[in-house]
Parts: C-alpha cells; structure tokens; sequence
C-alpha cells in the first residue's frame, strides 16, 4: 500500500502521524511510505531521518493526498485539506466528528473511508489510541503544576519536595484514572504529599495497591473536596465522565480558601473543566488569577511536549496501521473488532453510531 504522512497544518500543531521507525517496519513489510518536507520538524526528527528509513520526501500536501491508499495525520483534516481527499483514500486521524459537522460532511462528500483514533476501542471499552496523551497530560499536569509554584511564575514559592526540615508540598489530584494516576506518579517521584480521590472504590483500591503508602487515597465527596482543597499547594482535576460534560467539583469558595500564590491545574477542561473558576487557555497563554489562585487550563497540554507525544502516539497507532496496509481496511476491520469502531465514514455514509447520534443522520 502506498501511505502518505502530511505536514500538520493545525495551528500549534507540531505533532507528526509517523516516526522514522514506523516508515522502516512499513517498508519491510513491503509498503512504500511518502513523508512531507518538513512534517517532523515540530517533533524535532529531520527530514533526513525520515528519507534514511526509506521514506519518499514529496514537497507538497497536493502531491501526498493524490497519490497515497492511506494517509496517516494526527489532527483532523482542515477546510484547505478537504478537497484534497479522495473517493476510496483511508484517512486514519483524531477526527472527533460528532461536534463537526463541516469535516463529516466533507468526509462523506469526499467517499473517503475515515478511521478516528478516538472510537478505537478494546473490548473492555478502553480506547488504546487516546490513553497515551492521558499519560502525557497527567505527567505535565504535576510538572506544569510545580513549576507555577515558583516564585518567579508568580507562584507561592513552594517546592514539591520540600527538604530536610521543612514540610512537603500537598498535591491533590481530583479523578485517579490514566491522567489522575500518571500526575500522581511524577507528584510522589518529586517527593511531595499526595492526595488521590475517585469515586469508585475498586478503582482507590488498585491505586493503593500501586502506590503503597506514597499517595493517600480518598472517597470523592464535597467534604473531603473542600477539606483537601483549602490544604494543597496544587490541585490537578482529572475527572471524566464518559460522554458527558465534567462535573464542577470545585466551587469558587474553595478556591478562596486556597493560599494566594497557590496552582490548580484542569486536565478536564476539554470535557468542560471540573474547576467553577476555569476557562480554556492555550500555550501561547496558558494561565489566569483567580482569588490570587494560578489556573493552567490548557486543553491540549500534550502538544508543548510534541516530540514524547508523537513517539507516544505512534506507539500505538502504528500497528493498526501496519494491518490496514497488511490486509486491507475490510479485512483488518473483519479480524479486529477494536478496529472495526474505528471507522466513522464510509465511502459516503457515516458509519459511527455516535456521530450518526450526534448530528442527526442514518447510519
Ligand atoms: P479516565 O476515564 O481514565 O479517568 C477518569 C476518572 O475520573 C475515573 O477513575 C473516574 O472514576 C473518575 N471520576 C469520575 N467522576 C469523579 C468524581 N466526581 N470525583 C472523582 N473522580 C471521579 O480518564 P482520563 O484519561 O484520566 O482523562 C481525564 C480527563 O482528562 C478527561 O476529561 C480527558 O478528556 C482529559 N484530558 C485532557 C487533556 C488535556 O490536554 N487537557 C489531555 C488528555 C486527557
């Protein structure tokens, strides 16, 4: 199969849909692989490291999408890309179709077959292709979240760790799923105190059987909220509620009881925030004061650290694209389930219950 990787053109998008390791298996494995000038620049990989796995270096999106079977990006197509797609061409992205219905519609007119990363789902009803940027965010959550603690990002001057004689900093992470425990994970290796609350007890149980005695796990109430709240330096909210909008567990009154100079962190403020007092932010400006409160609020931290977010990435999307070449999408989709849900559009009809819900169409 002929693959192509475009260049991002979302913007602040520095992610790319290929590693240079990811060419190499392609080609062994008997696919030809045609690479953008420029597309792994924002992940630091040359264009050199690219051709010396065998990648064909082409100058221009028009060239990639007019030639590939299969194009593998990272973010959804955009409106200069749409008349680029082809009857027929297997676009293998994060589409998140349901909000969008300009790309689905594009997508449909296009006869394009149109896989998302996002509805890739196991049978347990995990999604392997959105976990690793979960990992990422959590981690960045506590890094980010420290960093803002210090005097010169206008934080309080605590440091996680503490040191001998003097008392460590409290964190407290609100949501102990993949974000929640990856933050809890970087918050004990920095030696602070930690405070991890979840509402399901299997789930506190596991947690505490992975952290021991290095984290506190608690029941996720208005009290202990409020309590754990008034007490940290950093509060990280990693809350999700699967297709539904994040709870507001953080009102601004706790806030206040907050020291000034203290940081919160909402990891959930994709799905909405789970802080009364958040709003998106970017990286361009990632945060604002409230009550003398920093809150970091950007809704996709995983893009500042974009060269680990794309071998995170590829990590994992390479091997349903590996069998896609391999078989071809029917026969890939036929043997693997998982990969079955992946696919929202086919050739002209939107094949995803949940974007077929969400705007209203057949499917
Ligand atoms: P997850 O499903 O693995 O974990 C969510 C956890 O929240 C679950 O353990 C659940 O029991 C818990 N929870 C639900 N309601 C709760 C409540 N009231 N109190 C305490 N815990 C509660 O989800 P995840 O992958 O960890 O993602 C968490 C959030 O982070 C999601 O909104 C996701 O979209 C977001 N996210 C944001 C970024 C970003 O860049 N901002 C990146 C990745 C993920």
């Amino acid at each position: 199969m002929l693959i192509g990787v475009p260049t991002e053109i979302k913007n602040s998008e520095n992610r790319v849909g290929l590693v240079p390791a990811g060419v190499s298996l392609l080609k062994r494995a008997g696919h030809e692989v045609m690479v953008q000038v420029g597309a792994g620049l924002g992940s630091g990989i040359s264009d050199q490291e690219f051709a010396e796995a065998g990648a064909e270096m082409v100058e221009g999106a028009p060239e990639i999408y007019g030639r590939a079977e299969m194009i593998i990006k990272v973010k959804e197509p955009l409106p200069p890309e749409y008349g680029l797609i082809r009857k027929g061409q297997i676009i293998y992205a994060y589409l998140h179709l349901a909000p969008d219905p300009a790309q689905t519609r594009a997508l449909v007119d296009s006869g394009c077959i149109a896989v998302a990363y996002e509805t890739i789902q196991l049978p347990d009803g995990s999604l392997p292709l959105l976990t690793p940027m979960s990992e990422v965010a959590g981690r960045m959550a506590t890094q980010v979240g420290a960093s803002y603690l210090t005097k010169s990002h206008g934080g309080i001057g605590t440091l996680l760790g503490g040191v001998p004689g003097v008392e460590r900093g409290v964190v407290t992470i609100i949501g102990g799923g993949v974000v929640g425990s990856n933050a809890a994970k970087i918050a004990v290796g920095m030696g602070a105190r930690v405070y991890l609350l979840d509402l399901n007890p299997q789930r506190l149980a596991y947690l505490e059987d992975i952290f021991g005695n290095g984290i506190e796990t608690v029941m996720s109430n208005h009290k202990n909220i409020e309590r754990l709240v008034a007490a940290s330096d950093l509060v990280i909210g990693s809350v999700l509620i699967p297709g539904a909008k994040a709870p507001w567990l953080v009102s601004r009154r706790m806030i206040k009881a907050m020291r000034p100079g203290s940081v919160v962190v909402d990891v959930a403020i994709d799905q909405g925030g789970c802080f009364e007092t958040s709003h998106p932010t970017t990286h361009q400006d990632p945060v604002f004061l409230v009550d003398g409160v920093i809150h970091y609020c950007v809704a996709n931290i995983p893009g500042d650290v974009a060269r680990t977010s794309t071998f995170a990435l590829t990590n994992v999307t390479l091997r349903y694209a590996l069998a896609i070449a391999d078989h071809g999408l029917e026969k890939a989709a036929a043997q693997d389930p998982a990969l079955a849900k992946g696919i929202n559009v086919y050739m002209g009809k939107v094949t995803c219950p949940g974007v077929a819900q969400a705007l209203g169409c057949e499917c």
